[in-house]
């Protein structure tokens, strides 16, 4: 399958990885949207949060990874925001499920 963030769980390319476990690589995003950006993927491959349902695959791990690493890296007293996009409306670009984090500054939008 040509994924690329496939690509990066099987280490046929590298991002700039900052955590990863058993079940969740994490890693900073290329184009990023906010001073910390990075994007927690499941290393079992779904298109998106619709289709990781329907596969069954469970969600806990990848939010305990952030979780982990949002207060490793001390962004929980602040505070930080969690996306996921999905679909053409949702602005999805790369279809491999991720969730992005954002931190480091105040953010805009969503009633900020
Ligand atoms: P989406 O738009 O699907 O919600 O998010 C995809 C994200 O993947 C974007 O924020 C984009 O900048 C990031 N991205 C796309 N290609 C690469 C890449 O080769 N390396 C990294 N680290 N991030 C990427
Ligand atoms: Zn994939």
């Amino acid at each position: 399958m040509d994924c690329l963030f496939c690509k990066f769980v099987a280490k046929e390319m590298t991002p700039e990885v900052v955590f990863e476990n058993n079940e969740v690589l994490a890693f900073k995003d290329i184009a990023p949207m906010a001073k910390i950006h990075i994007l927690f993927i499941p290393k079992k491959h779904s298109c998106d949060v619709g289709d990781m349902s329907r596969q069954g695959h469970d969600i806990h791990a990848l939010f305990s990874a952030l979780n982990t690493y949002a207060e490793q890296e001390k962004l929980s007293e602040n505070g930080y925001r969690v996306v996921t996009n999905k679909g053409s409306f949702g602005g999805q670009s790369v279809f491999h499920t991720h969730f992005h984090l954002l931190a480091g500054e105040q953010l805009k939008g969503f009633g900020a």
